[in-house]
C-alpha cells in the first residue's frame, strides 16, 4: 500500500478524519483511519461509493463495517498489483521467446545457406558460381546480422522492463514484510528470518537468542491519552529498540504492543545484556506530547530471553522466550527473566 499525497495535504486530512470517526463513534484505530482517510480524500471511489450509499441509507457507519471495506477494497490492492506485476513478467518472457524464435529460423536459414555454399564450393570453381557465392553469402550475412540487431535492440528493450519489474517486485515483498506503523519486520518477516537463523544452529556450541518485549499496562496509556498517542509510543519504542541492536539482528513487531528481537550468534548473558539495555533505555525516557508539552506517565516494558535449544521448533523457542516474559509481568513489570531451561543466573536483571 502506498500513499504519496504531501505532508501538508495529510495533515488536512488527519484535520478531517478525527472528526469523521468522532462524528461516527469510530475507535481510531489503523483500520477505521485508513478507510476514513481513503474515503476523505477522495482516492478509493468504491470505499466512497460504499460510504455515501451507506450515509444516504441513513445506516450507522460502525467499526464493523470500516473493517469489512478495508477487508474488500484496500488489503486486496496489494495482491492486485502483485497480479499485474506477474501479468508483465509473463508478457514480457513471451516477448523474448518470441524473438528469439524468429531469430532462431534466421539463424538455422542461414546455416542451411553456409552449407549449400560450401556444396557449391566443393563441386564448382568457375569464376561466375564463385562470384554468386559471394554475393549470396554478403545478402545473407546482411539479412541474419539485421536480424541479430532487431533481436539485441528487443533484449534491451526487456532487460529495462525485466529490471523495472523486479524494483517493483522487490518493494511488494518490502512492504508485505513489514509493519505499516513502525517499519519493523512483521510477524511473516520475522518467520522467515527465524527459519534462517535456526537452520545454521548445528552444534551446542551454536547460540542463538530471542527477546519478547511488552509494553507494560498498555491499555492505561490508550485509555488515558488515546490511540493516537498510542501509536506514538508503540513507534517511539521501535525506535529505541532498533538503536540497542546491532545490524545482524532482527527487531520485530510481533503484535498490538508487542515486539520480539532475534540475536543470532549471541550467548544468553549477551542476550540479557541486551535487554536489560533495552528496558533501562526506556524506564529513562520522558515522552512529552508535541502538541501540549505534556508528559506521558512513565512507559516501561517487560522481557523475556530464551536461548535457542538444539531441536526445538521457532514456535518452541517463542514460547519459552513469552513464558520468562509472562514471569516478568507477574514479578511486578519493567524487568528482564531468562527461560527457566536457560542456566546462568540474571546478574544484569533487577531483582
Ligand atoms: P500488560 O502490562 O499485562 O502487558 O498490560 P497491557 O495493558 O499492556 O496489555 P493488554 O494486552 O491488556 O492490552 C494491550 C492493548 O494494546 C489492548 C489493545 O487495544 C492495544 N493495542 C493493540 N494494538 C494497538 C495499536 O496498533 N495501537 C494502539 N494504540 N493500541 C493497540
Ligand atoms: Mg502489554
Ligand atoms: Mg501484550
Amino acid at each position: 500500500m502506498q500513499y504519496s499525497d504531501s505532508t501538508t495535504q495529510n495533515g488536512e486530512l488527519l484535520r478531517l478524519v478525527i472528526p469523521f470517526l468522532a462524528k461516527h463513534r469510530l475507535p481510531a484505530n489503523p483500520v477505521a483511519y485508513t478507510v476514513s482517510y481513503e474515503y476523505l480524500a477522495r482516492s478509493n471511489k468504491a470505499v466512497s461509493k460504499a460510504i455515501e450509499t451507506r450515509l444516504d441509507e441513513g445506516q450507522e457507519i460502525t467499526n464493523d463495517f470500516m473493517h469489512s471495506l478495508f477487508e474488500k477494497y484496500i488489503s486486496p490492492r496489494d495482491e492486485l498489483h502483485l497480479r499485474q506485476v506477474s501479468d508483465e513478467i509473463r508478457r514480457v518472457i513471451d516477448h523474448l521467446a518470441a524473438s528469439t524464435a524468429s531469430t532462431n529460423c534466421e539463424a538455422t536459414r542461414f546455416g542451411q545457406s553456409l552449407s549449400q555454399f560450401s556444396d557449391t564450393l566443393g563441386r564448382t570453381h568457375t569464376e561466375s558460381a564463385l562470384e554468386n557465392i559471394v554475393k549470396n553469402l554478403f545478402s545473407d550475412t546482411r539479412t541474419m546480422q539485421a536480424a541479430m540487431f532487431t533481436m539485441q535492440a528487443q533484449l534491451d528493450e526487456d532487460k529495462n522492463e525485466i529490471n523495472v519489474l523486479r524494483n517493483q517486485l522487490q518493494q511488494i515483498r518490502q512492504e508485505s514484510l513489514s509493519d505499516p506503523l513502525t517499519g519493523l519486520t512483521n510477524r511473516a518477516g520475522l518467520a522467515q528470518k527465524l527459519e534462517n537463523a535456526l537452520l545454521k544452529q548445528k552444534t551446542a556450541a551454536d547460540s542463538c537468542c530471542v527477546l519478547i518485549v511488552d509494553i507494560d499496562h498498555f491499555k492505561k496509556i490508550n485509555d488515558s491519552y488515546g490511540h493516537l498517542v498510542g501509536d506514538k509510543v508503540i513507534r517511539f519504542v521501535a525506535e529505541t529498540l532498533k538503536q540497542q541492536v546491532k545490524g545482524k539482528d532482527t527487531v520485530a513487531r510481533f503484535g498490538g504492543e508487542e515486539y520480539v528481537i532475534l540475536l543470532p550468534d549471541t550467548t544468553l548473558s549477551g542476550a540479557l545484556s541486551v535487554a536489560e539495555k533495552i528496558r533501562s533505555a526506556i524506564e529513562k525516557t520522558c515522552i512529552k506530547r508535541l502538541e501540549t508539552g505534556e508528559s506521558i506517565s512513565q512507559v516501561t516494558v517487560s522481557i523475556g530471553v530464551a536461548r535457542y535449544l538444539l531441536g526445538e521448533s521457532a514456535h518452541e523457542f517463542l514460547d519459552r522466550a513469552d513464558a520468562a516474559l509472562y514471569k516478568s509481568k507477574n514479578k511486578g513489570r519493567n524487568r528482564v527473566t531468562a527461560n527457566e531451561c536457560d542456566v546462568i543466573p540474571l546478574k544484569t536483571s533487577r531483582a
